[in-house]
């Protein structure tokens, strides 16, 4: 590796986020280096995604075709066995307005095949993919990066410079330092994880038989994902406090765990676990919301987890990755074409990026009060009402910029009136669904009738839109903010 390599932009991490941004860029005719800490294909955690990332980003990124050819198993939605019902009941994307018909699914994916297809994608479309390159920091001249210092395979060290620098390396990475800023971690959101794998679990009757179950029981809650026919992913998510047990003995808790919920119980009653091979693994993942204060300074953007995670309860990290990639790849591309300037692209970026992830934590935070169990500490601890002052103010500090003047925004109190608000719209509108698991029609379109989802799905169903139907015009989704170009790979002034 010599010193002196020179791009227009560098990413650092080869997962959906680094992936998607690489491409985008690449695609309009770009030099860009793509630099990945392992070799591929690689184990992560974040099987189940969303129809947003699936028909939308991906079709943008072209890989639709490799991904039906995959055969990853098709998620029509999730069911929950949460809240009041005793009886599970379904979140099917199928009943979203905009969502019906036959993009209305997404996937449940072996994130080491479907992260390869999109790294492999990236190589095709002109990244030049560096695997076994771990990045060590980003270099400054002046007050901004230019570049980041690495390691080659051969363990040598150099320097490559970049107008831009992309920093996807996950929620391991540190190079989301150079940002500056501080990485607030949430006190409500705060669990622990502890998952691995199955083989012949049973499944939910058809057709809902690849959706993801989320059930709750007294400790927390357990996912369900079944990646393969035989194959499921099952995680148990805890109080933190329950760390020193998850220490003692990983395979315990998850069993225990698994024995504490029905419903999951039931399915596993004939299966084994996989002991042996990369699922052969019982894993743990801790503190895994945060976002950062800051999402860009000149010369460096975070996007996917290096930039901020949300509770996995319903599927959004890798559609938050995906979308980031999105964004700051149009504000990379139209800061490159010399069409706007590096301020005005990337306060679209970050404005847009914090807005989505902001719907998310309220939309969560709803799904989370929505259980009701006091005898339990876990679910008496995830009331909205309990919402800490740090994260009330972290909240704040978040959404400022992309809501900003909005009272529910600027006070605490307000604030939990907000969300508490939308707690009671969404258990209402779950109590009405009733335990409809099979049915649609009618009793589900409630879901979609409650604002705090209505927010959720905005942006999505925008993106997925525009994957399927390609072009199409939007209004900006900010005040005084840009709107995507007819390609979907830059921004424009609205007109
Ligand atoms: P990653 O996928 O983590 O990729 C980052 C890449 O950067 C890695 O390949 C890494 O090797 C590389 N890297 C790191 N450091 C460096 C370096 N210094 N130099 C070069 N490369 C580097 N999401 C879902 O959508 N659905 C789910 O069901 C879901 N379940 C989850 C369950 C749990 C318990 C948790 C914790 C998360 C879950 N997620 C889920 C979230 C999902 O795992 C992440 O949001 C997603 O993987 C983020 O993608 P990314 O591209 O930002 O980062």
């Amino acid at each position: 590796m010599s010193a002196t390599e020179e791009f227009d932009v560098i990413v650092v991490g080869g997962g959906p986020a680094g992936s998607t941004a690489a491409t985008l860029v690449a695609r309009q005719g770009h030099r860009v280096a793509l630099l990945e800490k392992e070799r591929f294909p690689r184990y992560q955690i974040g099987e189940s995604l969303l129809p947003a990332t699936v028909h939308g980003v991906c079709r943008l990124l072209g890989v639709t075709g490799e991904l039906e050819a995959a055969g990853f198993m098709v998620k029509r939605g999730g069911s929950f066995r949460w809240g009041t019902s005793p009886e599970p009941w379904n979140f099917l994307f199928a009943l979203s307005p905009e969502l019906s018909g036959p993009t209305s699914y997404a996937y449940q994916v072996d994130r080491m095949t479907f992260d390869d297809i999109l790294l492999k994608n990236a190589a095709r479309h002109g990244v030049d993919v560096r695997e076994e390159t771990p990045v060590l920091e980003a270099v400054r001249t002046g007050g901004r990066v230019t570049g980041v210092r690495c390691t080659g395979p051969s363990g040598a060290v150099g320097e490559l410079s970049a107008a831009h620098v992309l920093d996807a390396s996950g929620n391991t990475g540190r190079l989301h330092a150079a940002v500056g800023g501080e990485r607030h971690h949430s006190d409500f959101f705060q669990n622990l994880a502890v998952f691995g794998y199955f083989e012949g679990g049973g499944r939910l009757p058809a057709p809902d038989s690849g959706n993801i179950l989320c059930a709750a029981f007294d400790e927390g809650w357990l996912w369900y994902i079944p990646l393969s026919d035989t194959l499921t992913s099952v995680g148990a998510v805890l109080n933190r406090d329950q760390a020193a047990r998850i220490q003692a003995d990983r395979e315990r808790t998850l069993m225990e765990s698994v024995d504490a919920c029905a419903i999951v119980r039931d399915l596993l009653a004939g299966a084994t676990r996989v002991t042996e091979g990369t699922y052969g693994r019982i894993r743990v993942r801790k503190d895994y919301s945060y976002a950062n204060s800051a999402f860009w300074a000149p010369g460096i953007a975070l996007i996917g987890d290096a930039a901020c995670f949300i509770d996995p309860v319903f599927s959004t990290g890798v559609h938050l990755a995906t979308y980031g990639g999105l964004l700051a790849a149009r504000s990379v591309n139209s800061v490159l074409a010399g069409e706007l300037t590096e301020e005005r692209a990337f306060t679209e970026f970050e404005g847009r990026y914090r807005r989505e992830y902001a719907v998310f934590c309220e939309f969560l935070s709803a799904f989370y009060d929505m259980q009701v169990n006091e005898e339990s500490y876990f679910w008496k601890a995830r009331k909205v009402t309990n919402f800490g002052a740090g994260d009330l103010e972290a909240f704040a500090t978040l959404v400022a910029g992309a809501n900003s003047g909005e009272r529910a925004l600027v006070e605490p109190e307000a604030l939990t009136e907000r969300f508490t608000a939308s707690s009671r719209d969404l258990a209402g509108a779950v109590e009405r669904t009733g335990a409809a698991r099979t049915e649609s029609g009618e009793r589900m379109t409630e879901l979609f009738r409650t604002p705090v989802v209505g927010e959720v799905m905005t942006e999505m169903n925008r993106i997925q839109h525009r994957g399927v139907v390609g072009e199409s015009s939007e209004a900006p989704l900010l005040p005084g903010g840009l709107v995507p170009a007819a390609d979907g790979l830059r921004w424009a002034e609205p007109a």
